[in-house]
């Protein structure tokens, strides 16, 4: 995808399954069964979705899938392979050298979406893009340690503090602008603190969503998952995003839609918004 003078190269590091219901909330199966078909165990088909911008300067990676630290049976759990595909190797495939990476954006701190961060050594976890400079939200970071048992779980240290003690990873406050025309924008809802990333050139704007839009069946604005703490203010937050991107014919990119890489978000008279999918 070319946008002004950027390219950007959507990845997978892993396409997982994980419960339908989580996914959609109070919204009930017989509304969202039918668009996202679940297996015997009720577990929809969805992935971990990241980007390589790459700006002319610099070589920016948004957001590094579940990494190596899932035991076998979240591995199983999930639906994952046995073994982890390490993600350099995956950014490779791409003809993305991993090492020219020189930017890491994770747009929260969940496992699923910075446990590529770094990779497990037997000298401890060590930073997976050893070039690169790391951005994570501050407030995410500060709520990781506060180990609240609704969203523990989703944390793992060994993700980000190897990072933040060697001084790779800086944590960000509220919005910024990573390099020109990149910038973190926060966006709660799924959690307090979780930016979606926008990347701007030449008159054109790409963004990520992360988990403010996790699919295409989450474009209408009260299909929030369960794991979001704040679902009004997703709701909110939504409504916000999703207008600005129908309006200004953004192209987007989603955080865990299995199927989609880029898509357009149109308006529609009886949801609000619709998802229209870019080839
Ligand atoms: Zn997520």
């Amino acid at each position: 995808m070319v946008l002004g003078d950027f390219e950007i190269t959507h990845i997978q590091p892993a396409r997982y399954r994980w419960d339908g219901g989580t996914f959609f909330g109070v919204v009930p199966k017989t509304l969202w069964g039918s668009k996202a078909p679940t297996d015997e165990l009720n577990r929809i088909e969805v992935a971990f979705n990241s980007y390589v911008i790459r700006t002319g300067d610099h070589t920016i990676l948004i957001e590094t899938g579940a990494g190596d630290k899932l035991d076998s049976r979240a591995r199983e759990r999930m639906a994952l392979p046995e073994k982890h595909e390490d993600l350099p190797g995956i950014v490779a495939a791409h003809g993305i050298d991993p090492e020219t990476v020189d930017i890491v954006i994770n747009s929260h701190l969940h496992f699923d979406h910075c446990g590529g961060n770094t990779i497990l050594t037997d000298a401890g976890p060590v930073a997976a893009f050893p070039r690169a400079r790391y951005f994570a939200p501050r407030g995410d970071w500060e709520h990781a340690h506060e180990r609240h048992p609704r969203d523990s779980v989703s944390y793992n240290d060994a993700n980000y503090d190897p990072l933040v003690d060697s001084g790779k990873m800086s944590l960000v406050d509220g919005d910024a602008e990573i390099v020109p025309g990149v910038r973190m924008r926060r966006a709660p809802g799924h959690n307090r603190d979780m930016c979606v990333v926008t990347a701007e050139s030449g008159g054109r704007t790409f963004c990520f969503f992360s988990d403010l839009v996790p699919t295409t069946n989450h474009t209408q604005p009260t299909w929030v998952a369960a794991f979001d703490i704040y679902p009004v203010e997703s709701i909110d937050q939504k409504t916000v995003w999703l207008g600005r991107a129908a309006d200004e014919a953004w192209i987007c990119g989603l955080g865990h839609d299995s199927r989609v890489g880029f898509t357009r978000i149109e308006r529609d008279e009886r949801k609000q918004f619709r998802a229209h999918p870019l080839p």
